[in-house]
């Protein structure tokens, strides 16, 4: 994985894009080197969130709005401890689910919605995360991008969530542009093959967390300094 070394190579392409080539166009075949540059640099890349079965992934993933995966597992590493299964979470209750997870943050909103997807599961779903997008969609509390990381991670079907990392990335490097993160996830579906969109979810969430950061992004030491048209322009 990209270990943010200063490669002499890229410092001098960035150079001489920076120069050269201000307003460079981004066509398919540099979206493919984009692509060829992001699965070696990040090739093994793995979800931060720890999690043992789909119910799980689930909650933690909900946990994760707006607070780190670090912290996100210090809770879930106690909470599921507790619970492990829809069952056991009403059973626990909503103030005690608050008082377990308040540190991520939300925790008013974060709980409601557990326990009313909770209730929905023993419903509806025979206690179960169901392995269908639609049905995942349907649960309080689940977005698109929630609903892609369980189909992708927990059910091993190709999707592409796409995250506030996901989205800023692809948008910079313009491998795919868009207003919405569903115009987003609809560009990289078009332009990556569908063997590959699980794992470039995580390629592109690792570079935004290492390398392209929403603030001062290190363009520098960005292997895909020579492919971006973004690159040096993001202060
Ligand atoms: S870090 Fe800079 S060069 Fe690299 S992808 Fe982000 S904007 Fe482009």
């Amino acid at each position: 994985m990209h270990s943010l070394h200063v490669a002499a190579g890229y410092l001098h392409q960035c150079a001489a894009l920076q120069t050269e080539d201000d307003d460079m166009r981004v066509n398919n075949k540099i979206r493919f080197q984009q692509i060829e540059i992001l699965e070696k640099t990040y090739l093994g890349a793995r979800p931060a969130l720890n999690f043992r079965n789909p119910f799980e992934l689930l909650i933690a993933v909900i946990l994760s709005a707006q607070c780190t995966d670090k912290r996100v597992n210090v809770v879930t590493e106690r909470l599921f401890k507790r619970v492990n299964t829809p069952e056991d979470m009403i059973h626990m209750g909503q103030s005690e689910l608050e008082s377990e997870i308040r540190d991520c943050g939300l925790y008013h909103s974060k709980a409601k919605n557990i326990m009313l997807a909770c209730h929905k599961l023993c419903e509806e779903f025979g206690g179960s995360v169901p392995d269908d997008f639609d049905a995942l969609l349907s649960l309080p509390g689940v977005g698109r991008k929630t609903a892609n990381v369980v189909m992708s991670l927990a059910f091993g079907h190709p999707a592409i969530a796409v995250d506030t990392h996901v989205f800023r990335v692809s948008n910079r490097l313009k491998l795919a542009v868009g207003e919405t993160p569903l115009e987003v996830e609809r560009g990289l579906q078009r332009i990556i093959p569908k063997e590959k969109w699980s794992a470039a979810h995580h390629w592109l969430i690792w570079h935004g967390r290492k390398v392209c950061k929403a603030r001062r992004p290190l363009c520098m030491e960005c292997p895909l300094c020579a492919v971006c048209p973004s690159s040096g322009k993001i202060v």
